[in-house]
């Protein structure tokens, strides 16, 4: 949504780094004696806080999208892929050069014998269940560590639970819980079949691919209301649902800790392509409906454009050849939902 913005960013950093080496004086340096040892204790803290950042914000978005996917399914693309309103960690998420991290912080707390009795080396952890979906009634719970599904191991965790979830709309899962092994059989309903991620950036901005829907690091926390949020996935469903074809999306590819994941390149060079000022509308106006359809009421949602607006005077008051102004968005924006809400009222 906001392309500008990182070239500026970028524009930033390259400024910061050549007027730091353009310094004259020369000054003499001791390096610090560091150890292999001191770099890979630093190097697995910052993944730990990258890999809790991203299951927070992930939890942020999924409880916000849940309701909106589940409210608009008469819009959406049948597949028959069950939701059951819960996401995972699981260890192959993780790049190759990650994945000894898992166990050390997603599964640190689980008895050595467990491991033994699988026959595995991680098990995949709920990281969040949507308040009233078919978990939340099933008493699944954040935290949950997954031992078993449909009465398999959990190796080849994700490409099980998609085909699970196509075949039947009952899961059963049985769980580890402070150190009680549990079964909940939890029955999947119908929701759009888009996924919607958090996806590390320092630039405000949300994408849609067909498939997904990525919102930023920094949009997450820019955004200081749900409703906020619940607009900007709107608007990326939007395009999803009325500008793609894809209808093949399930929610057992909806990931929690797998930073890498971003829009999918084929559909991502589409979006550019394809994208014009009416579609930016439509997703504006139709976003606008998606998510007040899920529940929320929007109140004060221009704030979001606003506050943006500072990092972005030019946009204010310039359209460009695609976004139309941060002013022009908001009044649009305001407009439809008073529309909304008049007609609502009269119902
Ligand atoms: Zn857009």
């Amino acid at each position: 949504m906001m392309k500008a913005y990182l070239y500026l960013l970028i524009l930033f950093v390259l400024t910061f780094l050549f007027s730091c080496t353009m310094k004259k004086e020369s000054v003499s340096i001791m390096l610090p004696k560091i150890t292999l040892k001191d770099e890979q204790q630093e190097i697995f803290l910052q993944k730990k806080i990258l890999i809790y950042e991203m299951i927070s914000a992930t939890k942020e978005l999924h409880q916000i999208s849940w309701p909106i996917l589940k409210n608009n399914v008469d819009i959406c693309k049948k597949n028959g892929s069950y939701s059951f309103g819960v996401l995972y960690a699981s260890k192959e998420d993780l790049p190759s050069q990650d994945a000894k991290f898992y166990k050390k912080i997603l599964n640190k707390n689980i008895n050595a014998k467990y491991f033994t009795k699988y026959n595995v080396d991680s098990f995949p952890l709920v990281v969040s269940v949507a308040k009233n979906s078919p978990a939340f009634k099933a008493n699944i719970l954040e935290g949950d560590i997954i031992l078993l599904i449909n009465d398999t191991s959990t190796l080849g965790f994700r490409k099980k639970l998609k085909k699970f979830a196509l075949e039947s709309s009952k899961l059963k899962l049985t769980i580890l819980r402070n150190q009680e092994v549990l079964e909940r059989e939890v029955v999947g309903t119908n929701i759009c079949n888009y996924n919607v991620q958090a996806i590390p950036s320092p630039a405000p901005n949300a994408f849609a691919d067909g498939e997904k829907v990525f919102i930023t690091l920094a949009a997450i926390k820019l955004a200081r209301t749900k409703d906020e949020l619940a607009f900007l996935i709107g608007h990326e469903l939007a395009h999803n649902i009325f500008h793609y074809m894809y209808d093949k999306g399930s929610e057992a590819y909806n990931f929690a800790i797998n930073y890498t994941d971003s829009p999918k390149i084929k559909s991502f060079s589409s979006f550019f392509l394809y994208s014009s000022q009416s579609k930016e509308i439509e997703a504006d106006l139709k976003g606008v409906e998606i998510a007040f359809k899920g529940g929320y009421s929007l109140d004060n949602v221009n704030d979001y454009w606003r506050r943006l607006s500072v990092f972005n005077p030019e946009m204010i008051s310039s359209s460009s050849f695609i976004y139309k102004s941060n002013a022009l968005r908001a009044i649009m924006i305001s407009k439809t939902l008073r529309k909304l809400k008049n007609s609502n009222e009269k119902k």
